[in-house]
């Protein structure tokens, strides 16, 4: 590239395509770049949970919200890789200097799915943290966890796999995953985790969302 080609910035929100220049909140911050305006990021409930799943700490930023819900489905459903950046934006720079030597996984998607999408969802998302992101869980069978009732969700352990894991040996590790609902797919990535590695340095857990009247399992 030419050196006086400058790369371009992006000045508009990626969700609501309102030029960020004329947003009061942006232009307030020293420097610190938004993907998105405040008007959207006002319609993110922050929760900011902490608890522990099998003794290991979990934090969910958000809670689901109609407005949460809306993108995920256009980021997941629709395809929409633009509103990667979108999910994270408001505790970026805390997600960055608290994870920044963890390696970050997340639950597989069946490969039908990563087909029609073309990207992975989650791996999108964690990029936004730092690149050292690997894609190490597998689906046994296509199989939707929504699709099913609730009280047999717990059946997932039998469908997540889990594929090099002698590269976990004496790192610290974030999971990552969208919506915690039940939190079985959670679990299982756990067990996989802790039944094949034998010395991990670090596991933490790191999830979007979480609907509001769930009571929190531990
Ligand atoms: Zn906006």
């Amino acid at each position: 590239m030419h050196p006086s080609i400058k790369i371009k910035k992006q000045y508009h929100c990626l969700i609501c395509f309102n030029d960020l220049l004329h947003d009061f909140s942006f232009q307030s911050i020293n420097g610190k770049y938004l993907p998105i305006c405040q008007t959207c990021q006002n319609q993110f409930e922050r929760a900011n949970l902490h608890f522990q799943i099998q003794h290991y700490p979990i934090w969910i930023l958000y809670y689901y919200n109609d407005f949460i819900k809306k993108l995920i489905y256009q980021y997941k459903g629709c395809y929409d890789i633009a509103l990667a950046p979108v999910f994270l934006a408001d505790f970026i720079e805390q997600l960055k200097k608290k994870y920044k030597d963890y390696v970050i996984l997340f639950p597989p998607s069946t490969d039908q799915d990563n087909q029609k999408r073309g990207f992975l969802h989650m791996e999108e998302i964690a990029k936004q943290i730092h690149q050292n992101v690997w894609n190490i869980f597998y689906k046994t069978e296509n199989y939707k966890q929504s699709n099913i009732p609730f009280d047999n969700r717990s059946l997932i352990h039998k469908v997540i796999g889990i594929k090099n894991f002698k590269v976990l040996e004496n790192q610290k590790i974030l999971l990552m995953d969208d919506i915690y609902t039940s939190g079985n797919t959670i679990q299982t990535c756990l067990n996989l985790i802790t039944k094949n590695v034998v010395k991990i340095k670090d596991l933490q857990i790191l999830c979007i969302c979480q609907a509001k009247k769930k009571t929190v399992e531990i």
